[in-house]
């Protein structure tokens, strides 16, 4: 297992950790400048952030200063209520996916969708079961396009409490089950992305990062799980505020060969958005070192 606690080697940040500070939006290439001057080497930013900033200038605030992606936040949303929902859930996946590749991320990340309108809180049907076989549909036809241009799609499986609204794929074994049924012989194309906030609590956690093995493990995002938890989307904790063994999780995934970014993914609607953008860049390097 890789040593963390001398230097941020390893670190990355998901740059939704810091969009939005004290309610004033932190553009994204300012982000980009402030992960340069305190040597992080790896950001996953989001798409909405990234289109502010322009993709090309992106490219080149990247480019100028030598820092990769760890990700790119996001694709998925596969599910639809009818045929036009079903081409632009399409049609919006490729944009991601050309985004991806002109970015050099290493993966295109997918939070899947749940059942079609909830998010907008008007639920179009009630049958989940229907949504992921959408899901897995969905996820087939973007593979075909994301083998062609090397892209690697990373299935995130998200806490049961969002099965609704946001992905109803909620576990690893799950998540694998897509993978294995897709890409049975795990050539790289489809993985899988480790959450710890979403999986944490999974007693079948070791097994299937096990099962999962180095090639389709294509992301490790971490924060911490706080308790109580006050809000079930922003109220993610900094690593060592809450209960997640986040070195133990790290020791399993690293078991199965994984090598890249340990990634910081925290949304903190009232506490670590409303810090100033550098003093929370400052403290994921220091909990990164201490915690993960
Ligand atoms: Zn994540």
């Amino acid at each position: 297992m890789r040593d963390f606690s001398s230097d941020h080697r390893w670190l990355s940040i998901n740059t939704a950790t810091v969009r939005r500070q004290r309610g004033v939006d932190w553009p994204l290439l300012e982000i980009i400048d402030a992960c340069a001057a305190r040597g992080i080497r790896a950001v996953s930013p989001w798409r909405d952030q990234v289109a502010a900033a322009g993709l090309q200038a992106t490219m080149q605030s990247l480019r100028a200063h030598g820092i990769e992606l760890s990700g790119y936040c996001r694709g998925g949303m596969f599910t639809y209520a009818d045929a036009a929902g079903r081409q632009a859930a399409r049609d919006d996946n490729r944009r991601a996916l050309d985004e991806a590749c002109l970015l050099g991320a290493p993966c295109l990340v997918l939070v899947v969708g749940g059942l079609p309108g909830a998010l907008e809180g008007r639920a179009a049907h009630r049958d989940l079961a229907s949504a992921r076989a959408q899901v897995t549909d969905g996820i087939a036809a973007l593979l075909d396009d994301a083998r062609e241009r090397h892209m690697p799609l990373a299935i995130e499986p998200l806490h049961p409490m969002y099965a609704a609204d946001r992905a109803c794929i909620n576990t690893l074994r799950q998540a694998l089950d897509v993978c294995d049924l897709l890409d049975p012989p795990g050539s790289g194309a489809l993985g899988v992305a480790v959450d710890v906030y979403h999986v944490w609590w999974d007693p079948e956690l070791a097994q299937q990062i096990e099962r999962a093995g180095r090639n389709r493990l294509l992301a490790l995002h971490v924060c911490d799980w706080l308790t109580p938890t006050t809000d079930l989307l922003n109220d993610r904790g900094m690593m060592g505020d809450g209960v997640i063994e986040l070195r133990k999780i790290r020791a399993w995934v690293e078991a199965q060969g994984y090598a890249g970014y340990s990634e910081v993914e925290i949304f903190s609607a009232n506490n670590w958005w409303q810090r100033d953008g550098g003093e929370v860049l400052d403290t994921c390097i220091e909990r990164h070192r201490r915690c993960v």
